[in-house]
């Protein structure tokens, strides 16, 4: 299980991949798991689109991940659109599949779902799903948190309160969000301890490779982009390999830093992209 291999290495390193938007592309996703295989992560996560509309495909690459890869395979899974016959359909499926461990979440809102399907929702907050995967199925349960807070809480110590409480439910270790700026990570550590949240932390690095790609990652993350970053954005905005490559040193200098400072784990947002990630991997 995920959560003992925490506790057996000085820095667990990870890596997150999306499945496919439909079926035929899914065998890009397993040759690109061949190549991340090589870089021997610890453990790869498998995203759940928005309100269950890639669960199918979510499970054959964790199934691919677990038996194929021979890599301990994280399945995410979310409250939006999920109830008690899918969920125990689901983790009966990941049995079947020598999976044991499950990144509870509650998932954002499918755009074309009403707000009386998102409000009427079995399971309204990732604790419930905890709590339940934990009593019912005993899997190792992983959880989302967020260095710069999550969008819909009033302020931090809110996001915190609700944070313990799902760390109470039973989760075993936290992913965060991605971040840019490491001071922020290290604050929230530091708040975390504060409030008596003792389990391990790995912190979400997403490498910025193209300049299409920085409008979606800080819509959908809300991140603060410090003026380094944005400073090479600035100079490189026409020239994509240089882009690509300054990109890509930020990204290995944040997680030197994040080694430097101790952190118990790495995990790489690979976006499914065999060469950035070994880049990455070779530098460190
Ligand atoms: P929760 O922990 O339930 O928190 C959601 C909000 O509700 C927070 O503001 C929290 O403070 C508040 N809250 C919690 N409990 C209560 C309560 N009892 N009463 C009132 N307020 C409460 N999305 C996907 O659709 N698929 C994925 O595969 C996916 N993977 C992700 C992986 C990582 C590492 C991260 C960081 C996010 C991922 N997401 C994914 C996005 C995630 O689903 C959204 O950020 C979602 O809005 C919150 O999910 P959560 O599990 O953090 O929610």
């Amino acid at each position: 299980m995920i959560k003992d291999i925490y506790t057996q290495k000085r820095t667990v390193f990870s890596l997150e991949v999306f499945p496919p938007k439909n079926d035929t592309d899914i065998l890009s996703v397993y040759s690109a798991l061949d190549g991340l295989k090589a870089l021997n992560p610890d453990f790869i996560s498998i995203t759940y689109g928005a309100g269950g509309s890639t669960s199918k495909r979510t499970m054959d690459i964790a199934a691919y991940v677990q038996k194929q890869c021979h890599i301990n395979a994280l399945a995410h899974l979310t409250c939006v659109s999920l109830d008690e016959i899918l969920l125990g359909k689901f983790m009966e499926e990941l049995k079947a599949n020598q999976i044991t461990n499950v990144l509870a979440l509650r998932g954002d809102r499918p755009r074309d779902m009403t707000d009386g399907d998102f409000h009427s929702r079995p399971y309204k907050y990732a604790s419930e799903l905890v709590s339940i995967i934990r009593q019912n199925y005993g899997f190792c349960v992983g959880g989302a948190c967020y260095p710069e807070v999550h969008p819909e809480s009033r302020d931090q110590e809110s996001d915190l309160y609700f944070l313990k409480a799902k760390i109470e439910a039973g989760t075993d270790f936290l992913l965060t969000q991605l971040f840019f700026d490491n001071s922020k990570f290290f604050s929230f550590y530091e708040k975390l301890r504060h409030a008596g949240i003792s389990v391990p932390v790995s912190a979400g690095v997403m490498p910025i490779t193209s300049i299409n790609q920085i409008k979606t990652i800080v819509d959908l993350s809300g991140a603060y982009i410090p003026s380094r970053l944005k400073e090479l954005f600035e100079k490189y905005r026409n020239d994509p390999e240089d882009f690509k490559k300054a990109g890509l040193e930020y990204a290995i200098e944040q997680i030197h830093e994040l080694l430097h400072h101790g952190v118990q784990g790495i995990h790489l947002y690979t976006l499914n992209k065999v060469d950035t990630s070994t880049e990455i991997f070779k530098n460190l």
